[in-house]
């Protein structure tokens, strides 16, 4: 079990925006007195990220310098109030807060609205501290629509921040990750490198949160440069524990220790207990990975009675998980269930939706390894269960999609490169159009025109025929996926545009997901998993025809779109997927991997009605047929035959509870086996 950061700190984040917040009108109007007290209460803020009980007592010595009603005032209570939340100086925090809100209820004071939207975020922060996670974003959400519209980038980057946090937290991803990009395209219009790189470690853990490992990986990176050339401790720590994560998800468990040990070291340099306690909480998950479950169990042993020292129940959670998890796996089964029990009970309480369903999910895998089959299948339906509110359903569609979004962006910037590029070869041809003419009229002087002439206008259509197949490559790049050559969704969606004008499917559609691929990414490596995706594109493409379209559709799952096939043969076709699939180990150096997968394939349009289907709802359908294909076991295909649904309402209702529809007849399902482990094994 491993976190990322405490609350505490990412509302550490908010307080250190607080000085440029819209309550301070910027320098311009200011008075050099006025700049200097500004200055002072920013570094104290910046020393507020790692020591925020220090900071707040600094700031109350400084009040006296700032008068009633001035912005300088404004921003200090403000940041006074968070650095006391933070500290878990509950009563001392709200104190702050009652004298913005007094301020904020004065008749005729100035900046009476953003002292209520402080008013806000100082109780927002003390809530979310003392755990309730729902309360804080309902007041962080009204704190924001009550913002002056004309707040800076700057304000509203830390409201986002803070708000893209709890949103991460609460499972809530596809709003974490929306908010995360929007702040960190805010950080970025203002040049300070370790607002920056933390922009980046947060929204690189929300897409790890998604399963984006990859995208998470080349965003952290980003931020340990930024927190590197910054010289930031504070920024260095919370980059390299989010790159602990990331490459734990990756399946680099040496690089998770490395970069943990990094964390901790520049957490205690910038004297930052709450990131300090987080990050060693953290590295007990590396020596239970390691199977060293004494060593685990004495590392969160030692973060348990700091973490509660500190009043930070995130890592609380994280120590007493780790302590359960190094319990169970020393056959301590009672024991250990009981730790992790009481840890997914602080989760629940703070509302920490993502948090509960990885501490399940874990608690799945350990009772697994320890051989208490019963509790291991209770808790991965719990998971399954809780992964479906947050990572199924359209969540995860609704990421890439955003992600591609903003890919797109980053593309037409490309392509704007390209335009330029296209704008020097304009030029280039202008010029040689102007020695065109001369050489024309060279050429009616000296009798020398034809020759000339036919060379020039050669290689006019030579530069334009590169301009052309340039943009073309351009093109089909940005369709494929550049790890197994096969379509990208990207590509999948322009097919959907260009063939259906209504947008609804037609054909046969089938959802590859591999199993148990994270074991192999574990296992074997991120290499080797990489190794079996493009062995698997490539039995899938041998399996099927030149014209049928297979799709990358995420990590580890492929989409394929086949067109008029019978009825008999789109069962045959799942068979022989599933037999492709397994049909002999992946060779990965000196691996030997052996690889099924689980298929769920419906024909649109469906059903007795034929009812026609936007390829979403389809997808949405098949895909749940694909979730019980894994439910019910893994290396199996389930086909959703026949389906009682008059319109796409009643398909989505349906879809909704596949399972009970098929056992109340309203579907039925043909299900396939791939070869059994014994067949398998022959
Ligand atoms: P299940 O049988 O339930 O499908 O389990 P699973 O482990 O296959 O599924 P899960 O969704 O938990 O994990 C998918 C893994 O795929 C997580 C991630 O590490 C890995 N992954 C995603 N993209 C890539 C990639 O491009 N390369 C590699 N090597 N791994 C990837
Ligand atoms: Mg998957
Ligand atoms: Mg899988």
């Amino acid at each position: 079990m491993k976190r990322w950061q405490s609350l505490g700190s990412v509302l550490m984040l908010v307080l250190a925006c607080v000085p440029m917040l819209g309550f301070v009108p910027t320098s311009r109007a200011a008075s050099p007195d006025a700049d200097d007290t500004t200055q002072r209460i920013l570094a104290l803020e910046s020393l507020g990220r790692a020591r925020p009980g220090e900071a707040a007592e600094q700031l109350e010595q400084l009040r006296a310098t700032t008068a009633e009603f001035s912005p300088q005032r404004l921003e200090l209570l403000t940041v006074q109030g968070l650095m006391l939340a933070v500290a878990s100086q509950a009563e001392a925090a709200e104190r702050a807060a009652v004298q913005l809100d007094a301020w904020s209820s004065k008749p005729g004071a100035p900046l009476g609205a953003e002292a209520a939207a402080a008013t806000l975020l100082v109780r927002a922060r003390s809530t979310a501290r003392s755990g309730n996670l729902q309360q804080a974003d309902a007041m962080l959400q009204k704190a924001m629509n009550h913002l002056p519209a004309t707040l800076s980038a700057r304000d509203r980057w830390r409201f986002v921040t803070a708000l893209g946090y709890i949103r991460n937290e609460s499972g809530k991803l596809e709003d974490a990750v929306r908010l995360n990009h929007e702040a960190l395209a805010l950080a970025d219009q203002q040049a300070e490198p370790w607002r920056q790189a933390e922009a980046r470690s947060s929204l690189a853990y929300s897409y790890y949160n998604a399963r984006q490992y990859e995208r998470a990986r080349a965003l952290n990176n980003e931020a340990l440069a930024l927190a590197t050339q910054a010289q930031d401790p504070v920024s260095l720590a919370r980059a390299h524990n989010t790159a602990a994560i990331v490459l734990d998800g990756l399946g680099d468990v040496q690089g998770e220790r490395r970069s943990f040990e990094l964390a901790i070291d520049n957490a205690r340099r910038a004297g930052a207990k709450i990131h300090e306690v987080q990050y060693l909480a953290n590295l007990a998950d590396f020596f239970l990975k390691n199977a060293d479950y004494k060593t685990a169990l004495a590392q969160a042993e030692r973060a348990l009675p700091l973490a509660r020292e500190l009043k930070d129940s995130s890592s609380e959670t994280v120590a007493l998980a780790n302590i359960g998890l190094a319990h169970i796996s020393l056959q301590h089964l009672d024991l250990g269930k009981r730790y992790v029990r009481e840890a997914i009970a602080i989760d629940e309480k703070r509302g920490s939706v993502s948090g509960v369903s990885d501490l399940v999910r874990e608690l799945g895998v350990y009772l697994e390894k320890a051989g208490d089959m019963a509790g291991a299948v209770a808790a991965y339906h719990q998971h399954r269960h809780l992964d479906a509110g947050i990572l199924r359903n359209d969540q995860q569609k609704a990421i890439l999609a955003m992600q591609e979004q903003y890919d797109a962006d980053g593309r037409t910037r490309a392509l704007a490169l390209l335009n330029r590029e296209g704008q020097i070869k304009a030029e280039q041809l202008r010029r040689r159009d102007l020695q065109q003419r001369m050489w024309w009229l060279l050429a009616a002087a000296f009798m020398l025109s034809f020759a000339v002439v036919t060379l020039l206008v050669r290689r006019v259509r030579q530069t334009n025929r590169l301009l052309s197949s340039s943009n073309e490559k351009l093109k089909v790049q940005s369709e494929r996926d550049p790890l197994t050559g096969l379509a990208n969704r990207r590509h999948f969606q322009a097919v959907m545009r260009q063939l259906a004008d209504d947008g609804k499917l037609s054909g046969t559609v089938y959802l590859i997901d591999i199993d148990h691929f994270k074991n192999i990414n574990d296992r074997h490596g991120h290499g080797a998993g990489d190794a079996v995706l493009v062995e698997v594109a490539r039995r899938l493409r041998d399996t099927l025809r030149e014209q049928d379209l297979i799709v990358r559709w995420g990590g580890e799952e492929f989409l394929v779109v086949v067109q008029s096939l019978g009825a008999e043969q789109v069962d045959t076709l799942a068979q022989r997927m599933l037999a492709a699939l397994d049909h002999a180990p992946v060779t990965a150096g000196v691996h030997h991997i052996a690889v099924t997968g689980s298929i769920g394939f419906a024909t649109f349009p469906i059903g007795p009605a034929s009812l026609r289907v936007s390829w979403e709802r389809a997808i949405n359908l098949v895909d749940t047929a694909m979730y019980l294909a894994k439910a019910h076991g893994r290396n199996r295909a389930y086909g959703v035959r026949l389906l009682q649904a008059r319109d796409e309402a009643a398909l989505e209702e349906i879809t909704r509870s596949l399972e009970s529809a098929w056992r109340d007849g309203q579907v039925t399902l043909t299900l396939l086996q791939g070869r059994t482990p014994m067949a398998a094994a022959a």
